[in-house]
């Protein structure tokens, strides 16, 4: 019996996409320079697919503080805090995590995702509803799959069909949580957060704000689109990673809720791995002093965001409907896509490919993340190559329009 055979189809589409080029997801870097260049196949890269937004995975303080906790504290901690016990970095990350986001109570995953599949899974149990944005990240998904709640999609940022659904709901036994995010893995759009957070309050649901992407970006310290839109007295938890604007890797939860600390007895994906080694703490403690105390970082962050956007809009590319440090074009055609995205590659620009149906529209996109590392020049010739490609392919028309046949 071939267990594999069910992916058989996967196996295929991997080797059309391997007869193209490079194989999008399984590129390896020989070498990172910085935050903005490695070398692949022996070429300088412009890496514009890292969500290093604000370029601190080689801030010197970072660095150096990783360095000094490895040699002071070793290379890991070998077990769940729960089992082994915590380092006291560990509860010196989360009390600056609660105290940079205003919150009673903070608590470190190993990673993003494993934040999500345990708050969620652990908050929504039997009987309880759990109604999230149709496009919601895979770790938000895979929480419901893991948790016994009533999973509940609305359509992607519609306050009004979520207001629908929770009416539907009206005095049905059990909590209510909603989750939403801040801005979008994928296209780079912004959650009407305002509304959505109306809606769930109005309907006596607690609402979780996913700010991994916003994180750093949004609100005027940083702490995301909750901030920036003046509503963090609504949201009940907020989740997040180490992985993006803090450049390493880890994800947190942090909330009021009277009682959260008993969570860390009950949450399997917190329980039962391994904890951050102190390396990862100590320079993640440092990025986020450096978040706080920093705007300038937000500032170029957006301002690259601003100026990549506006350069690929004027070409005619289809960007996400928001400016944001996630750039992402809508290509037609999956092959057109993949040939797309290598030519870029050869041009020296590396960026994430997103294939449907993992894509939120069903088309492909060219999925770019900008950094505040990127120099105005790096942006300038990320925007020249994707102009060059784009006319090579007759995607664009010779007035610099994208061609109406791949507008969409
Ligand atoms: N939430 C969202 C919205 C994400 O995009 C991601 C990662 N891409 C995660 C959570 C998981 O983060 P991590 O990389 O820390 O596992």
């Amino acid at each position: 019996m071939n267990l594999l055979a069910k992916f058989d189809n996967l196996k295929s589409r991997l080797q059309a996409l391997a007869e193209v080029g490079h194989n999008p997801f399984q590129i390896h870097f020989e070498a990172i320079h910085s935050a903005t260049i490695g070398i692949l196949d022996g070429r300088e890269t412009m890496l514009f697919g890292t969500n290093n937004y604000l370029g601190l995975t080689f801030d010197p303080e970072a660095v150096e503080a990783s360095c000094r906790a490895v040699r002071e504290q070793g290379t890991g901690t070998t077990g769940s805090r729960v089992a082994n016990g915590s380092y006291a970095s560990h509860g010196a990350l989360e009390a600056e995590l609660a105290t940079f986001f205003g919150r009673r109570h903070a608590m470190v995953f190993s990673t993003g995702y494993q934040a999500n599949l345990g708050i969620i899974s652990t908050l929504a149990g039997r009987g309880d509803h759990l109604i999230l944005d149709a496009d919601s990240h895979a770790s938000i998904y895979d929480g419901a799959r893991m948790g016994a709640a009533e999973v509940i999609r609305f359509r992607h940022n519609d306050p009004e069909d979520l207001a629908k659904r929770l009416k539907r709901l009206a005095g049905a036994e059990g909590g209510k949580l909603v989750v939403v995010e801040g801005i979008y893995s994928m296209l780079g759009d912004i959650a009407p957060l305002a509304e959505l957070a109306q809606a769930a309050h109005e309907n006596g649901a607690a609402l979780l704000v996913d700010e991994a992407h916003s994180m750093g970006i949004l609100g005027a310290h940083g702490r995301g689109l909750a901030e920036a839109v003046g509503v963090e007295d609504q949201v009940d938890f907020v989740v997040g990673t180490f992985s993006k604007s803090l450049g390493s890797v880890g994800g947190f939860c942090v909330s009021d809720a009277e009682d959260f600390d008993l969570l860390r007895l009950v949450c399997r994906p917190y329980m039962f791995t391994a904890s951050l080694p102190p390396s990862v703490i100590a320079s993640t403690r440092v990025a986020l002093a450096r978040l706080a105390s920093d705007s300038g970082l937000r500032t170029r962050v957006m301002a690259n965001a601003e100026h990549f956007y506006t350069g690929l809009h004027a070409l005619g590319f289809q960007l996400g409907p928001d400016v944001s440090p996630v750039v992402a074009v809508t290509l037609e055609t999956t092959e057109l896509a993949v040939v797309f995205w290598n030519a870029l590659l050869a041009a020296g620009v590396y960026l994430n490919l997103a294939l449907p149906p993992a894509t939120p529209t069903s088309r492909p996109l060219l999925r770019a993340s900008v950094s505040a590392a990127h120099t105005p020049a790096q942006i300038d010739a990320a925007i020249d190559a994707y102009a060059q490609v784009g006319e090579q392919l007759g995607v664009l028309r010779v007035d610099g329009r994208v061609a109406a046949a791949y507008a969409g």
